[in-house]
């Protein structure tokens, strides 16, 4: 199969900033690109060869969108899954699957899938509604602090929220939702696996994560992260068994908690390129998203090693 120079093209849901940076990839290597987000000042929309403005949660445009691509991926996770499932049923490969997202945009699924895995996380419990949780707490089923998770459409930490008294469950949508055990952590880390469909993987170095207090956005992120060779072994070790149990084809960023005890406990995952790995840009002999596209376009896998050496 010959990407290059050839009729091969690529669908992109997503044409936000992380779908314009993994076009600059595209254009070194000239494969044809589809992109589809519903602005229609996407940014990725001057860097690829076809730009549709859709809703990326609307089934059929979803599906009329994957029809003709040989090769769709995502930039953003928020797409209709059933529709991606439909498409590969129809034969058009889509990376990551549809079985994987469909885990992932619910944070409930994605918890479970961890326990029924055998993968560390925090222990939780799952409300269909933030309401019922207040009977939990009364029938001392659950102790403060606890933190709140909307199952649905959260992101940066907009569904979220430390509960360490009843009145901070005020004002929270009500909504299916976790109730998770707050983790006293040392550490934010990041590990980023590159899976392709062989199962050939790479992981890149474990990295620290600062958040900003309020805009809960990463501030800094440091690589290598300042956590002792077995720590950071053991962090790789948790990533790659989540992508392999997910049977995930592509870049799959797993963010983690170092407890007090250096536990290492998967917080939650993103099947895609991710802000803990924009240093790999000029930092990494491969870069996050010339990865992903090595991942899910089945190329052998490149080095994950930083390039400089503190
Ligand atoms: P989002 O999907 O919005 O990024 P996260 O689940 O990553 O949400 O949570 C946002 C932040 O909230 C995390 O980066 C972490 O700082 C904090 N947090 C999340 N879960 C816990 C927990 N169980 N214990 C302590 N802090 C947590």
């Amino acid at each position: 199969m010959s990407y290059f120079s050839s009729d091969f093209t690529l669908g992109i849901l997503g044409g936000g900033q992380l779908g314009k940076m993994l076009l600059y990839e595209t254009r070194k290597w000239d494969i044809r690109t589809r992109v589809m987000d519903p602005s229609g000042k996407a940014p990725s929309r001057l860097a690829c060869n076809e730009f549709l403005q859709g809703d990326l949660m609307d089934y059929d445009t979803v599906v009329a969108f994957g029809t003709d691509v040989d090769l769709l991926t995502i930039e953003i996770e928020n797409v209709n899954a059933l529709a991606l499932q439909e498409l590969e049923r129809r034969g058009v490969k889509v990376f990551p699957g549809a079985k994987t997202l469909q885990v992932i945009q619910n944070k409930a699924r994605q918890k479970l899938f961890y326990r029924d895995n055998e993968i560390p996380t925090a222990p939780f419990s799952r409300f269909g509604y933030t309401s019922e949780i207040r009977d939990s707490i009364d029938n001392g089923g659950l102790s403060f602090p606890f933190v709140w998770k909307s199952a649905q459409f959260g992101y940066d930490g907009q569904g979220v929220k430390i509960v360490r008294k009843p009145d901070d469950l005020e004002g929270l949508p009500n909504v299916e939702c976790v109730a998770e055990s707050f983790v006293p952590f040392k550490n934010e880390l990041a590990v980023i696996v590159a899976r392709n469909e062989t199962g050939e993987t790479r992981t890149y170095p474990v990295v620290e994560m600062e958040f900003h207090p309020e805009a809960n956005q990463v501030e800094y992120v440091l690589c290598p992260a300042r956590i002792p060779e077995e720590v950071a072994h053991r962090a790789r070790e948790v990533a790659l068994k989540v992508s392999e149990s997910l049977g995930h084809v592509g870049l799959l960023a797993v963010e983690l908690f170092q407890t007090e005890q250096d536990e290492i406990l998967v917080n939650e995952v993103a099947p895609r390129p991710h802000n803990s790995g924009h240093y790999s840009i000029e930092g990494s002999f491969t870069n996050q998203f010339e990865q992903h596209l090595r991942a899910i376009l089945g190329l052998p896998l490149g080095k994950t090693d930083r390039r400089y050496q503190l």
